[in-house]
C-alpha cells in the first residue's frame, strides 16, 4: 500500500540497501506482539508469501482465504491480506502465548518490519518506521533482518511484482467494470491459486527449499498476464 507522507515524517530520513546496517533489531520482541494486533489491511501479501505460506504449511492458498486471509481492493487492484479478527483484532497467525505461529514462513512485510519499501526510479530502497515500534532497537545488517534467502532474486521479484501492479492498477483505472474485474480474477488465479508441489514427505525446512523454482515460475505467470492484458 503506497503512503502519501513524507519520509522524513516516519522515518530517521535515511535509505538502506542489504549491506546496510540498521537499528532495526527489536531483540526478540520480549512479550510484545503489537504489530500483530490492529493492523487493518495493511499486511498485504506478494505472491511469494502465498507460495511460502502453502508450501510452508502444506494447505493451498485457497484454504488461507476461508480463515487467515482476506482480499480487499488497493488502488482499484484486489489483493490478499493478512485477516485481524475478534475483540483484540489479532492476526490469525499469533499463538496463544503472544508469539508468530508460522515465524519461518510469515510474510514479507512482517520480515521487514518496522523496516518499509520505498521505491523510486524502477527500484527500491528500505527506509526505518521510527514510530511503529516502540521496542528499543540495536543495529542489524538489513539483509540478516529481513531473514529471506536468494535476496538478489527476491529483490527482483519484489521490484517487478510492485511494477507490475502499478500497471494493472493503471490498466483497471482506464476500463470498464467488466474487463477491471477480469484482470482482478486473473491476477489472482495466475499469481496466488497455484497449487505448489509440497509433498508433505520432508521437514518444513526441506519444504521450502524443495526444488520448485519460484521465481523462475513467477516469471512465467508474468508472461502469461501480461500476454492477456498487456502486451496487445
Ligand atoms: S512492535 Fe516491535 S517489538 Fe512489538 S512485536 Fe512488533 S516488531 Fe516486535
Ligand atoms: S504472520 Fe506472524 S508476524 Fe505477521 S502479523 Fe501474523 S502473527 Fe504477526
Amino acid at each position: 500500500m503506497r503512503r502519501n507522507v513524507s519520509l522524513s515524517e516516519i522515518s530517521d530520513g535515511k535509505l538502506y540497501m542489504e549491506n546496510d546496517m540498521v537499528k532495526a533489531d527489536c531483540r526478540g520482541c520480549a512479550g510484545c506482539s503489537d504489530c500483530c494486533h490492529g493492523m487493518g489491511e495493511s499486511i498485504i501479501l506478494d505472491p511469494y508469501d502465498a507460495f511460502r505460506l502453502s508450501v510452508g504449511l502444506r494447505r493451498s492458498f485457497a484454504s488461507f482465504l476461508e480463515r487467515e486471509v482476506e482480499l480487499h481492493v488497493v488502488d482499484g487492484v484486489i489483493l490478499p491480506n493478512l485477516k485481524m479478527a475478534g475483540a483484540g483484532e489479532a492476526c490469525a497467525f499469533l499463538n496463544e502465548q503472544g508469539r508468530c505461529s508460522i515465524h519461518p514462513y510469515r510474510p514479507g512485510i512482517c520480515r521487514i518490519f518496522p523496516l518499509g519499501r520505498y521505491y523510486e526510479n524502477g527500484t527500491f530502497r528500505y527506509f526505518l518506521q521510527t514510530g511503529e515500534c516502540k521496542a528499543a532497537h540495536s543495529k542489524v545488517k538489513v539483509s540478516k533482518w529481513i531473514d529471506t534467502p536468494d535476496q538478489k532474486q527476491n529483490r527482483e521479484f519484489v521490484t517487478r511484482w510492485h511494477y507490475l501492479l502499478k500497471e494493472v492498477e493503471e490498466l483497471a483505472a482506464q476500463s470498464d467494470d467488466e474487463t477491471a474485474k477480469k484482470l482482478n480474477l486473473a491476477l489472482l488465479q495466475i499469481f496466488y491459486l497455484t497449487e505448489y508441489p509440497a509433498d508433505g514427505s520432508g521437514t518444513e525446512e526441506q519444504n521450502l527449499q524443495q526444488k520448485f523454482d519460484f521465481y523462475k515460475h513467477f516469471e512465467q505467470c508474468e508472461q502469461n498476464y501480461r500476454n492477456l492484458f498487456i502486451a496487445k
